[in-house]
């Protein structure tokens, strides 16, 4: 199979690439390593109970976020969350500014459905090598689980990586006339990881008067989000019949315990610790769950809007990783990459952003 375009992630950024070429007349396919959409726009069903374990909740910040917002709530699925956010500072509880957190009552990866939309997708496949052909790129994929008919090779006009740049680079670094200068850019980037505790409590276990629904920590050592999720569920859209907190680890937290292959002791400091800030009651889930983020907040970010590399076929990488505004990064990433293709491509006319998120391809 060949198509134009092969768009490597389908977190923000690639289905953000992935559309306007697709409207344009191109032939995309979205490859994706897991088994959904979104990337870290990510939603986890604990004993039947939806959560976020990835963004949190979305803000207008942004024009190209604020465009997207809008329209996601033109279609129901962005509801307002809370005015604002709680910080825990030594002197106590104080507001953060005020600004509307959005979030999706069924979950923040329906964002990432209601995008993709129309567009093809083959999931579980991680690409893991691109090579030149005579007539474009071949991407050899691994099946990451069983059980898929999508086949194990395709070839592209076209590749966009919309990757974190250290997932990308050693898919880049021995193709053909790369120098480590031109690697630069990638090699550069740093992401910080993060352990995200999903604690799942009994009607009764959390306080009624709990004052807080998104509590930031930004002098802790151990913590530096706890967000009260089943908070986000609306009463036609309910998150599930137990109350569920998640627990974002610090970056300094999640590096001394990326690694850990016993997760009982990471997971009893971090409820020892959010304990610590909010009350004892919060020590006893009746269930949790760990998930770790290896690449989840840019730190050491690429200047411009996307990486286009010099190769024989066209070929740019993009992500949150090329600016420092998280998901309006990827969006605009996302868009740069589509255009620098195109411009490299077809050059045919690409669809104005507001026609783009008004109506799903
Ligand atoms: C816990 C957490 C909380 C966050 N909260 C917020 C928030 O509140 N607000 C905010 O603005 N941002 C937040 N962020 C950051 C935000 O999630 C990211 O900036 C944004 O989602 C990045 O999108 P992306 O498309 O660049 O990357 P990703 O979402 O990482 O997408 C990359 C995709 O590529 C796939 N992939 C990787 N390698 C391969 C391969 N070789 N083959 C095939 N597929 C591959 C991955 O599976 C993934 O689906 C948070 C992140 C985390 C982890």
């Amino acid at each position: 199979m060949k198509v134009d375009v092969a768009v490597v992630g389908a977190g923000l950024a690639g289905l953000t690439a992935a559309l306007p070429l697709q409207v344009a007349g191109y032939s995309v396919l979205l490859l994706e390593k897991s088994r959904g959409l979104g990337g870290r726009l990510a939603s986890y069903r604990l004993n039947g109970s939806r959560c976020d374990r990835g963004v949190r909740y979305l803000t207008e910040e942004g024009r190209l976020l604020s465009g997207l917002v809008r329209s996601l709530r033109q279609r129901g699925v962005l509801e307002p969350w809370i005015e604002q956010s709680h910080v825990y500072r030594a002197e106590g509880l104080v507001l953060d500014s005020p600004r509307t957190h959005y979030v999706a009552p069924e979950g923040m990866s329906q964002i990432a459905k209601e995008l993709g939309q129309g567009l093809t997708v083959w999931y579980s496949r991680r690409v893991q090598e691109i090579t030149p052909q005579a007539d474009g790129w071949r991407l050899g994929l691994e099946a990451v689980v069983e059980g898929s008919k999508d086949p194990l090779e395709v070839m592209a006009e076209a590749v966009i990586l919309a990757i974190p740049a250290p997932q990308a680079l050693p898919l880049v670094q021995t193709l053909p006339g790369m120098t480590p200068e031109m690697l630069t850019p990638l090699a550069a980037v740093t992401y910080d990881p993060c352990l995200t505790l999903l604690a799942q409590y009994p009607q009764d276990g959390v306080p009624a008067d709990l004052p807080w629904r998104s509590l930031e920590f930004p002098d802790d050592p151990d913590l530096s989000w706890l967000g009260f999720d089943s908070s986000k569920g609306t009463p036609s859209k309910p998150r599930g019949d137990r109350l569920l907190l998640v627990i974002n680890s610090s970056p300094e937290f999640a590096r001394s315990h990326l690694e850990d292959r016993e997760f009982t002791p990471v997971i009893e400091q971090l409820l020892n610790q959010a304990a610590t800030r909010v009350g004892d009651w919060l020590k006893t889930p009746e269930t949790t769950h760990l998930h770790r983020w290896r690449y989840a907040i840019p730190r050491q970010v690429w200047s411009q809007d996307s990486l286009v590399l010099q190769t024989p076929f066209p070929l740019v990488c993009c992500g949150d990783w090329c600016g420092s505004r998280q998901v309006e990064t990827a969006l605009r990433s996302g868009l740069a990459a589509a255009s620098s293709i195109n411009a490299q491509h077809q050059q045919r006319p690409l669809p104005p952003i507001s026609q783009l998120w008004d109506s799903p391809s």
